[in-house]
């Protein structure tokens, strides 16, 4: 029998867990340790005057299938929800009034060119920039380079400042200029790389896009469920062996024992196990091996963070009827650098979701954050929610005093996936296979959201089980 330790109980660690324990007679054990109170990392929804409030993730791409497959195990297919759709479905803070995105410009091409054309989003001259794409020869070599650089080589300035940037950038709470178009939209080169560019890439599966996402009620590809995120944590915990889980068990070190690995406790314990999997945020990995090996821990440190809060502000909806420009037609706005505003984003969360709260009410979540905020987030839950306030007040023209707010912090929450992640990964593996039974696993080693880190998880505990089969024959 092996025995696993699994460090971090968020959905990373969960899923290497649950996985195990579904095998649990494959002579593969585990022990999930985590240091909080409770079990989910950065899914964490909380109920709150007839409200579902989620304090990270409020849904999921459904585009990998370890995630949706993972529903479908845990009984929760029939819990599942898609996000409404209208006509349009974000908007844009411009010339100091919300505009509707044209359709499909999120995946950075217009999916339709009429309303594009008439779309004021983009200047015309900004406009033709983007026609122009079509003509741009793609780039030959594989190297990474900067999502800022992509998307200006490819689409122009405009379309970088004015959309891309903010949207694109903004969902890892980081600079266009510095996140890696590698790391963190891939399939932007791979559309590039093998169709010459996105324009042909778009013309060329038209049909395949236009069937995968045609503009009725898809939620264009998001998932959540009912009762918030935290449905998915709460089924995985419940199907997990509660001796095998320990909670508040903040581990400090690790070392190599004489059988395998010592899994040091803050509180002084250890305990031996065969293998190790660190699924905590890259920082917390470095503490865990500074003295097992300096240069693995600079590695991980290296791994920049960036710190965001979320800021749930719930309205009766008779106090917003002169209010709220665009309120209900779709998912929320977002604000790009240039306009300098403290709120990056914000999502109508009951237009988005209407089950999320009663009908009378009309719940919105706001997204501050960013490295140039960061001294925002150090304020007080009062000095948070004045800031959120005011800026409603100027985006939406909310005078209203909202029915409760609940603000989530989330301090170094974002891995800033910057150019050359792929490549400084690549050398912390091969820093890992100095030592072995250690693996490092979720958010900071690759992105794609709470899919990806299933994807991982379920990868690494399919090697796990697939090395015991092996050992068993052999
Ligand atoms: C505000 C916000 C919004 C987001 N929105 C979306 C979204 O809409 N869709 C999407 O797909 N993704 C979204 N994400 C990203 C997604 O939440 C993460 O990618 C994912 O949840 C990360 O999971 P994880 O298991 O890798 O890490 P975490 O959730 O960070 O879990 C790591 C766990 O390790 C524990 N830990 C740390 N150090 C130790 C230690 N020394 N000992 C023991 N335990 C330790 C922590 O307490 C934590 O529970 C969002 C993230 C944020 C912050």
């Amino acid at each position: 029998m092996k025995t696993i330790a699994i460090i971090g109980g968020g959905i990373t660690g969960l899923s290497i867990a649950h996985r195990l324990q579904r095998e649990r007679n494959s002579g593969v054990r585990y022990l999930l340790l985590e240091s909080g109170n409770r079990l989910g990392g950065k899914i964490v929804s909380v109920a709150e005057q007839g409200c579902t409030l989620e304090g990270g993730p409020d849904s999921f791409l459904s585009h990998r299938p370890a995630l949706r497959r993972l529903c479908g195990e845990l009984g929760l297919d029939s819990q599942l929800i898609q996000p409404e759709t209208g006509a349009s479905t974000l908007y844009l803070w411009q010339g100091k009034k919300l505009k509707p995105l044209p359709e499909g410009i999120t995946q950075l091409v217009p999916r339709k060119i009429s309303p594009f054309l008439r779309s004021s989003v983009i200047s015309w001259p900004g406009k033709m920039r983007m026609g122009m794409e079509y003509f741009i020869p793609p780039k030959r070599d594989e190297g990474d380079e900067s999502l800022a650089s992509f998307v200006e080589r490819r689409l122009g300035g405009e379309m970088l400042r004015t959309i891309a940037g903010p949207l694109l950038a903004g969902i890892h709470g980081g600079d266009a200029a510095q996140l890696s178009v590698l790391s963190t939209f891939p399939q932007l080169r791979r559309m590039e790389r093998e169709h010459g560019g996105l324009l042909r890439a778009m013309l060329a599966n038209r049909r395949q896009t236009a069937a995968a996402a045609p503009s009725g009620n898809t939620g264009g590809g998001f998932y959540s469920f009912k009762n918030g995120m935290q449905q998915l944590i709460d089924a995985l915990a419940a199907q997990l062996d509660p001796t095998k889980v320990k909670l508040g068990q903040r581990i400090s070190r690790l070392w190599r024992g004489s059988q395998g690995w010592v899994v040091q406790m803050e509180c002084g314990s250890g305990i031996s196990v065969d293998e190790v999997v660190l699924a905590v945020p890259a920082y917390s990995a470095a503490t865990l091996v500074a003295t097992l090996d300096p240069e693995l821990r600079d590695e991980f440190n290296a791994i920049p963070y960036a710190s965001s809060a979320t800021v749930s502000v719930a309205f009766r909806r008779a106090d917003l009827l002169n209010s709220a420009q665009g309120l209900g037609k779709g998912w929320g706005y977002f604000v790009p650098p240039k306009a300098h505003r403290r709120l990056k984003a914000c999502t109508w969360t009951s237009a988005k979701f209407p089950a999320r709260s009663p009908e009378d009410v009309f719940l919105l979540r706001a997204f501050l954050g960013g490295p140039e905020l960061n001294h925002i987030l150090q304020g007080s839950d009062n000095e948070l929610e004045d800031i959120v306030r005011q800026e409603l007040r100027i985006t939406l023209g909310i005078r209203a005093t909202p029915l409760f707010t609940r603000i989530f912090r989330w301090e170094r929450g974002n891995p800033q996936y910057v150019v050359g992640h792929t490549a400084r990964i690549a050398r912390i593996d091969q820093l890992l296979s100095r030592h072995e039974g250690l693996y490092f696993a979720g958010a900071g080693r690759t992105g794609g959201g709470v899919p990806g880190c299933v994807e991982q998880g379920e990868r690494l505990a399919a090697a796990f089980l697939e090395e015991r089969t092996q050992a068993v024959s052999r």
